[in-house]
């Protein structure tokens, strides 16, 4: 499928050798505004010298840029004229608007005095058109289709994709051309994908193309989003707050450390994240964000965490401002978002019908909710049993174990003897086994072989870190902190 993003043409003349060579910079998102008449007094022959040149009519055209969402959903909106040339369907290039480029007045404007060599200027209708392609493979069907000699768009095809390569992602491409209806001829192919790479090839006048690369232009923003817990779920409020929700379950983990999300938040809570995402030249996302900073603050508590790739760790691990880690003995809460439905202790049990020990707590999530290991640990078993469903044991290196009940499924990988990290994905939440009347995970913590009150015992605090690695901690935290004042990214 070909999609054209914005178009121009008009019956407008001016020297085509000025406009065979657009200023860098001048590119398609750049507002036709910057035509101003402040440039009439441009002399061409300056130009030609190498000086900045002023913006040639042609490469300011009416072309929005195409937006998306953060999570690099299709795209959503096309602002202003686009959205009226946005069109859906295949090979329709033959039915394409176009609006002009520029005001007629403005071009007189700029027109160097030189004549162009070729035409007459009058005789020169000039366009540009913006593409967006599936994929490489539809370069050559989307030249061919656009009027220029078949031959010519067949060469360029393979110029441009032998540049760009042939893994799958969207190409844009920006076309400018000359002539009539009919005779139509390419004098520049701008092809890049996401990232800005890709190349230019530019029509010399013996016919030929000369290519030039385009090296991917990726800049790194740091998006901060603030928001308030709503009565509902913290996804809502994290969503609403526009926050990209992939990362709900980042920012969860990292606070389940510090906070039962089941007892110690309400409504009214506050919270602020941090992440990165890299952005193409139309400010698109490319690539996943990554969660830096999150902080929340309770009625109780407040707490804020940095993001941090200790020094010969595999992995990034959450630590406070003053270098201390987030894990402890256990986690808080071995499950996103749940609200506990019965604590340890005594109870009429709802299916066996007498008084005994709740031997952990209910969390109610829905089937399919992830489930971590509360610690680091080897997995003892992973099996049903009539009562508890499917059930995973963790022993943990302290000697404790953590027990999971009424799964779902199992993650890949968690059978007895394999060995997990804390917060790693050992299952989901589910409704297997006797014991249960809706979905939920119990969960027990055994010491001793005792069973304890998992929301009762003491989880103990996170190592500081030190030396070199608490050194290369506050760097990363000032960083992170100077992005989050909105100063620029180190
Ligand atoms: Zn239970």
């Amino acid at each position: 499928m070909t999609r054209e993003v914005g178009g121009s043409e008009g019956d407008v003349s001016f020297d085509p050798k000025s406009w065979a060579a657009p200023a860098e910079g001048a590119r398609a998102t750049k507002p036709a505004a910057s035509v101003q008449p402040a440039e009439a007094t441009f002399d061409p022959k300056s130009w030609a010298a190498g000086t900045t040149p002023p913006l040639p009519p042609a490469a300011a055209p009416s072309v929005e840029p195409v937006r998306r969402s953060t999570a690099g959903a299709p795209p959503l909106v096309f602002a202003g004229v686009a959205s009226a040339l946005l069109l859906l369907g295949g090979g329709l290039a033959a039915h394409l608007t176009r609006v002009p480029i520029a005001a007629p007045a403005a071009v007189d404007a700029v027109r160097p005095a030189a004549l162009p060599v070729s035409a007459p200027a009058d005789a020169v209708t000039a366009s540009r058109r913006t593409l967006v392609v599936a994929g490489p493979a539809e370069v050559a069907t989307t030249l061919a289709s656009t009027g220029i000699a078949p031959a010519t768009a067949a060469a360029l095809a393979r110029s441009a994709v032998s540049a760009l390569g042939d893994a799958a992602g969207e190409i844009r491409m920006v076309l400018d051309l000359v002539g009539a209806e009919g005779a139509r001829r390419l004098t520049r192919l701008e092809a890049t994908r996401d990232d800005g790479s890709g190349v230019v090839l530019t029509a010399a006048a013996d016919g030929s193309f000369a290519s030039e690369p385009r090296q991917p232009k990726l800049v790194t923003q740091v998006k901060v989003v603030r928001g308030e817990m709503d009565a509902t779920s913290f996804y809502n409020a994290a969503v609403t707050a526009g926050v990209t929700d992939t990362l709900i379950s980042d920012i969860a983990k990292a606070l389940s450390y510090d906070f039962n999300f089941a007892t110690d938040i309400k409504a009214g809570d506050i919270f602020e994240v941090a992440f990165e995402q890299k952005v193409n030249p139309s400010g698109e996302a490319v690539g996943a964000p990554a969660l830096l900073y999150v902080w929340l603050q309770t009625s109780t508590k407040s707490k804020a965490l940095y993001r941090f790739l200790a020094p010969g760790e595999a992995e990034p691990g959450w630590f406070d401002g003053n270098g201390r880690s987030t894990v402890t003995a256990l986690m808080r809460t071995p499950v996103d978002g749940a609200r506990i439905t019965s604590n340890f202790g005594p109870r009429f049990h709802p299916v066996l019908h007498y008084n005994r020990l709740h031997g952990g707590t209910d969390f109610a999530a829905p089937v399919g909710t992830p489930i971590y290991s509360a610690a680091g640990g080897t997995v003892v078993s992973a099996s049903p049993s009539r009562c508890a469903g499917n059930m995973a044991i963790i022993k943990h290196d302290n000697g404790w174990e953590t027990r999971y009940f009424h799964l779902s499924r199992y993650a890949d990988g968690i059978v007895a003897g394999a060995r997990v990290t804390q917060g790693f994905t050992i299952g989901q939440v589910g409704n297997t086994g006797t014991c249960t009347t809706g979905p939920h995970l119990h969960y027990e913590v055994h010491i001793d072989g005792q069973k304890v009150d998992p929301m009762g015992i003491d989880t103990g605090s996170g190592k500081v870190l030190g030396g070199d690695a608490l050194a290369a901690f506050r760097n990363e935290r000032d960083r992170i902190d100077q992005s989050r004042a909105g100063g620029p990214m180190r």
